[in-house]
């Protein structure tokens, strides 16, 4: 029986971190960054654990960073075999103006930088997140989120791209240029760039090569996978079985309500996911009301009350205190 062969793979679906203090986290992500909270719902496979989505207005692939928090956690160490950095596109002229809004914040953004030609403007989001705006001319358009503290003007596009820290760059590479369809962008010290054609959100992934220091743990502040975007059902079935034949250890499907998931350990060891576009954060509640309560898929809902009795009580920017 042959496979089809898969579709290749357009972008990142979504980046899930960790972070430390719920309230600390969502505070940031929404007033600082301008991001929506399109879904609050739980760790599915640890429910006593939220898990937060920030996104455009809408959830779109490529825009999505979703967080563990917990609230005690202690922080990661960099290392190998792990994503180290999220950077977001944002227009090149409004690198001035996001640089005077994170200090307004109380965030002090590292120097600015230039990589690839284009700006890059490092800083560190509360739990130590290593989050970066790339200033590009001509950005992507997102749905925009038109309630939202941040003008359109100088507004996050979605991913620009992320950072792999690896022992090695060539097994990684080869699996973003022979499997995935990426091309190689260029090589600029020990960086090397990978983006899958075309011009939506979320389409580069940057491989550094740090042989000597050693792997990186996981904490607050730490990057805990990188999800790739499939079309549909069939394309990511098709993706398992090429994955599987390449030799790697693919996980079943998962159902994660907004998306289905397939995970695997790349071969610089950093933890893959490949998720379906579809169903999306529309599926449980209309747009006017994303993130606005907490959602359970249908095997939790019947545990609600144990569950939200868990929880850390928090407050939605806009929603008065519990
Ligand atoms: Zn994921």
């Amino acid at each position: 029986m042959s496979t089809p062969e898969p579709n290749p793979i357009s972008g990142i679906h979504h980046i899930t971190a960790m972070a430390g203090d719920p309230q600390r986290n969502l505070d940031f992500y929404i007033q600082c960054l301008g991001q929506r909270l399109v879904k609050t719902t739980v760790n599915f496979d640890d429910p006593g654990t939220y898990h937060f989505y920030f996104a455009d207005a809408t959830g779109s692939p490529g825009t999505v960073l979703t967080f563990f928090p917990w609230p005690h956690a202690r922080r990661g160490r960099a290392g190998t075999g792990e994503a180290n950095a999220v950077a977001y596109t944002v227009p090149s002229a409004s690198l001035d103006a996001w640089e005077e809004r994170l200090r307004d914040f109380g965030i002090t953004p590292g120097e600015r930088q230039t990589r690839f030609g284009e700006p890059v403007l490092p800083f560190q989001d509360p739990d130590g997140l290593r989050v970066e705006l790339a200033g590009v001319d001509d950005p992507p358009t997102v749905d925009h989120w038109q309630a939202g503290p941040v003008p359109e003007s100088m507004a996050l596009r979605g991913f620009h791209s992320t950072t792999l820290l690896v022992a090695a760059t060539g097994p990684s590479a080869a699996l973003l240029a022979d499997y995935f369809g990426f091309e190689e962008v260029g090589s600029e010290g020990s960086r090397t760039r990978f983006a899958a054609p075309g011009s939506g959100a979320g389409r580069a992934v940057d491989l550094v090569q740090v042989p000597n220091q050693g792997r990186g743990h996981l904490g607050a502040g730490s990057i805990h996978h990188i999800a790739f975007r499939a079309r549909d059902d069939a394309d990511q079935r098709a993706w398992q079985a090429r994955l599987l034949a390449a030799g790697l250890n693919v996980t079943d499907v998962r159902d994660r309500q907004y998306f289905h998931s397939i995970y695997f350990r790349e071969p610089g060891g950093v933890l893959y996911e490949i998720a379906t576009d579809g169903p999306g954060f529309l599926t449980d509640e209309p747009a006017a009301a994303l993130g606005t309560s907490l959602k359970l898929p249908p095997w939790l809902e019947p545990r609600r009350a144990e569950i939200e009795a868990r929880l850390p009580a928090i407050t939605r920017p806009g929603e008065a205190a519990a």
